[in-house]
């Protein structure tokens, strides 16, 4: 490759980078050259479940519940904007999702998650086991009782990785994969460039988001991977239309049939595999949810590894110790629900030179090592 030139290097082409990269084209950049290592899409963001669940799990309201609300309620829009742009629908499925209480201990969480959420005006109903039945009639009769989060939603997220990187094949972003960026080129303290695999690429300014791999490019922060597995089962007619959430498990019902079952959280380094136990345990959890999964052929199996920073929440925005290098990585448990809000941020910072102060509780540099001066 003869060296080039970008205004902006994108590094990943997950769902991170390609969303970063299409909102960086419709703000007017031009010269964005995204880089990925091996296949669009094809780490964590195709091994996701695509749920869309700011509220099922949280306990309160913070910032990282208000940017991933905020994210959530983007996605009718971008749905429709991709289907525009691409011909492409990326199935948002708007059913909505039930959280299950399987045991006492599970009830008493729902009833106080629905007490703070209720008080806070969020949408969400609590429902009986009996009324939970009558609404997904597979679910055991062990459950206690529910929760319905009618916004809480799903996106089949391969579909939208293929829509993303159509509309920045489009929008005429320079996209190179199976190109590994080795290291950042930094004169003094300011990005000049990237060293690939293939040559290098002069920039002013580049986007890591390289998920889990981000700290093999700058060791801090540190990301670290987290495996989760996932059972893919086929269920045709539908087992469920809403998404299913117990404390312990889920199932994901996609428009063709296959019924996501997960997952697992393990601390197993960068082996990407599917194990024995990982199985196990994600067919003991879909089996409390539902005993007639029991009869369900299991299809297909995955693992995938989670971009974790040591708080567990997104590292996003401008680094204070290099010029023009920013961050876009961490986004853990919910990279796909993040994405949209995520591409907007980070292109704005670009863009207009200026950070939002949503994204002050999640600048990298936290975790800086450097002793901040006093003057
Ligand atoms: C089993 C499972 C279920 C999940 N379910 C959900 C869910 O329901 N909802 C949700 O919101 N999130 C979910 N997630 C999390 C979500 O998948 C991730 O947070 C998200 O995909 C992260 O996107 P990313 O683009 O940062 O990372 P990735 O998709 O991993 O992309 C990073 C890319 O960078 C590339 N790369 C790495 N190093 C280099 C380099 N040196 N040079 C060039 N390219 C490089 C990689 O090849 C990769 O393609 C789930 C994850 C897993 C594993």
């Amino acid at each position: 490759m003869r060296e080039i030139h970008a205004d902006v290097v994108i590094i990943g082409g997950g769902v991170i980078g390609l969303s970063i990269a299409r909102a960086l084209a419709r703000r007017g950049v031009r010269d964005v050259c995204l880089v990925e290592r091996g296949g669009l899409g094809a780490e964590a963001s195709s091994a996701a479940g695509g749920m869309l669940l700011p509220q099922v799990e949280a306990d309160g309201h913070d910032d990282f519940f208000a940017l991933a609300c905020r994210s959530r309620d983007l996605y009718p829009s971008l749905a429709a904007e991709l289907r525009d742009e691409t011909g492409i629908d990326i199935e948002l499925d708007t059913t909505g999702t039930l959280y299950l209480a399987l045991t006492e201990q599970d009830y008493e969480d729902i009833e106080q998650r629905y007490e703070w959420q209720t008080r806070a005006g969020l949408a969400v109903e609590l429902l009986t086991s009996a009324a939970a039945r009558e609404l997904e009639p597979c679910i055991s009769e062990a459950t206690f009782g529910a929760l319905r989060f009618p916004n809480d939603i799903q996106v089949e997220n391969r579909r939208l990785i293929t829509a993303l990187a159509n509309s920045v094949n489009t929008l005429g972003i320079t996209t190179l994969t199976e190109t590994t960026v080795e290291r950042l080129i930094v004169d003094g303290h300011r990005i000049t460039g990237v060293q690939t695999s293939r040559g290098e690429i002069s920039c002013q300014r580049i986007v890591l988001a390289a998920g889990t791999w981000s700290s093999f490019i700058r060791r801090i922060p540190a990301i670290t991977p987290v495996r989760g597995q996932m059972v893919c089962l086929e269920s045709k007619p539908q087992l469920t239309r809403h998404v299913i959430f117990s404390p312990r498990g889920y199932l994901v019902p996609r428009q063709d049939g296959r019924l996501l079952a997960g997952s697992t959280s393990e601390n197993a380094g960068f082996a990407k595999r599917v194990t024995a136990g990982g199985v196990a345990m994600i067919l003991r959890q879909s089996l409390e949810i539902s005993p007639s999964v029991a009869n369900l052929p299991i299809v297909d199996t995955w693992a995938g590894l989670r971009p974790r920073a040591a708080d567990g929440l997104p590292v996003l925005g401008p680094c204070g110790e290099i010029d023009g290098l920013f961050y876009a990585t961490g986004h853990y448990r919910n990279g796909i629900l993040l994405a949209p809000l995520t591409a907007e941020l980070i292109s704005e910072a670009i863009v207009a030179g200026k950070t939002t102060p949503l994204l002050a509780p999640f600048s990298p540099d936290r975790f800086s090592t450097q002793p901040v001066l006093s003057v």
